[in-house]
């Protein structure tokens, strides 16, 4: 099943992620293919990463202003045309049906015909790393907000009354996988991925540069390309559905 997606671009793509800067780790090589081939790219950060800081003179609302604004200059790296920051507080987010409910608007929004997110299932990414709990919720609410939140038109219908329509997506891409089941070749964007890292410095030491390339040597680990970016992709298909099923939310 292993498929490297080297021709797909999407019309259009939605990233959704706990933290500024989660996105450049987990994505940037693949989305900045993309944007240059035309897809609209949007990020949607969750949390304000307001508390990714050791300054005792640090306050979280310059946290978040600074973090917003590297978030910013690090998508445009990349070419990422639209950014949607919203607010919720770093480090305590959980997987509620209001976080489902705010990332279904989004979708309703903006229509993507890709989501991509952390992997919920993914509880150790290593021997050297446990996945963040802010990772985890944010990946079980937007796969849920994909399937079935965004598609059905009885779920949450205060979004209807707001005119946002049901939007079925049509594939959601996982990252931080551990089961991988596709891997984008990134060796012509790898650059922009270091420096699309290196707009974090309130986080991320110069030599983030460095690991980049290291990140992507593994990642492209037993498949036929240098640099890559791996992720567990859903295909949506509904051989059962009816045809008024199908035609519900259809871009
Ligand atoms: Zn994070």
């Amino acid at each position: 099943m292993a498929s490297n997606v080297d021709g797909y671009v999407p019309a259009s793509a939605m990233v959704v992620v706990a933290h500024p800067d989660d996105a450049e780790f987990m994505v940037a090589g693949t989305v900045a293919k993309w944007a240059r081939r035309g897809a609209e790219v949007t990020y949607v950060v969750i949390t304000k990463g307001d508390k990714g800081s050791e300054d005792p003179e640090m306050t979280p609302s310059r946290l978040t202003a600074i973090r917003e604004a590297e978030q910013r200059a690090a998508g445009a790296v990349l070419g990422v045309r639209n950014f949607e920051f919203m607010g919720y507080e770093d480090g305590y987010l959980q997987h509620t049906l209001e976080l489902r409910r705010d990332i279904t608007r989004l979708i309703r929004k903006y229509r993507p015909e890709v989501v991509m997110c952390f992997d919920p299932t993914s509880r150790f990414i290593s021997d050297f790393y446990p996945n963040h709990p802010d990772h985890r919720a944010s990946g079980d609410a937007t796969v849920d907000a994909v399937f079935p939140s965004a598609r059905d038109r009885l779920t949450f219908p205060e979004l209807l009354t707001d005119g946002l329509q049901p939007h079925k997506v049509k594939q959601l891409w996982l990252g931080n996988a551990g089961q991988p089941n596709t891997w984008v070749d990134i060796a012509e964007t790898l650059d922009l991925k270091r420096q699309a890292l290196l707009k974090h410095p309130s986080q991320l030491a110069e030599d983030i540069a460095g690991f980049a390339d290291q990140f992507a040597r593994w990642a492209a680990q037993g498949q036929e390309m240098m640099f890559a970016e791996s992720f567990r992709r859903i295909i949506f298909d509904e051989p059962f559905a009816t045809p008024a099923t199908r035609a519900t939310g259809q871009a």
